[in-house]
């Protein structure tokens, strides 16, 4: 065998398997525009996010499509004062040749923010619901247990013990092994998604422009409806928007009920600067429990 075709052989190979994952990338992409949803199958991690990150739903799908099987390999890190990390290796495997393709690892701890801390709200003593709100000046002020959110009305002075008192903010978990199981679970989806990642040759599609990859027209549609859009509707809509909040592991932020009391709320606020200061209030919450807390003041 001479030199020359040795080299031959080897660019043979090379542009094949450039060729190979071209096709695969293109597979994906097509997979994306027909299949995939934005926020279900793939979405971004907090507001603002550009990056497109690929979801358990969508890893599911590529799993599916790419004939590929997982399997688990998870260990436990005990940490002081009943702290604990959970590191999950996946690999994955090619169902028909039964070959090791990819190998994924994720890990999650109780430390997360999230789930080290609670937000604590202010309770009504004698309802026991978190529905205390400071009334407004022109009312008398003080406290007063919010009817419109499920309160039972009753209300406290500004300086009563039993409201101004209470630990509010950001306080330590004092049941983390509650928690256990969840990071038990993230940290799984944290592996399998990398794997998946890893395994399809998709990390270039999830740090893509969505536009890239959408049809042309839900763009054009989106400018078209922002245009149309006055003061009151945008707030509104920035406001569902982050009602809809996903947090890093695609789980929802807020729950059915807090968004029907929010959207309760808004249906009856008297002006715009209502929605604003609701909008303001959840943006807040959004970010406290998404963990991004350091711009908060308490
Ligand atoms: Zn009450």
């Amino acid at each position: 065998m001479t030199d020359l075709t040795v080299m031959e052989e080897r660019q043979v190979i090379q542009s094949l398997s450039v060729t190979q994952v071209k096709a695969q990338v293109q597979q994906i992409q097509a997979l994306m525009a027909d299949m995939m949803k934005d926020g279900e199958h793939y979405g971004k991690s907090f507001e603002g996010d550009t990056k497109k990150n690929l979801l358990k739903p969508g890893a599911d799908k590529l799993m599916f499509m790419f004939r590929l099987r997982p399997d688990f390999e998870q260990e436990i890190k005990e940490l002081p004062n009943g702290h604990r990390e959970v590191i999950t290796h996946c690999k994955v495997y090619q169902i028909e040749s039964g070959n090791k393709i990819a190998e994924g690892v994720g890990s999650a701890s109780t430390l997360e923010s999230k789930h080290r801390y609670r937000n604590e709200k202010r309770k009504c003593p004698e309802c026991g619901m978190e529905t205390i709100i400071q009334g407004k000046e022109e009312y008398g002020g003080g406290w007063i247990c919010f009817a419109k959110k499920g309160g039972c009305g009753k209300k406290f002075k500004i300086d009563d013990p039993v409201i101004a008192e209470q630990k509010i903010g950001k306080v330590e978990n004092p049941d983390i092994a509650d928690v256990y199981n969840t990071v038990l679970k993230i940290s799984k989806k944290r592996a399998y998604v990398d794997a998946t990642i890893t395994a399809t040759a998709a990390s270039d599609i999830f740090t893509q422009d969505l536009e890239d990859i959408l049809p042309e027209e839900k763009t054009t549609k989106d400018l078209a409806k922002e245009a149309a859009m006055s003061g009151r509707e945008e707030i509104l809509n920035q406001t569902a928007e982050i009602l809809k909040s996903k947090d890093g592991n695609g789980l929802n932020v807020f729950t059915e009920t807090e968004i029907a009391d929010e959207r309760k709320i808004a249906k009856e606020a008297k002006d715009i600067g209502e929605l604003y200061d609701q909008h303001d209030r959840l943006d807040a919450e959004r970010c406290l429990r998404i963990g991004q807390t350091e711009e908060i003041a308490f």
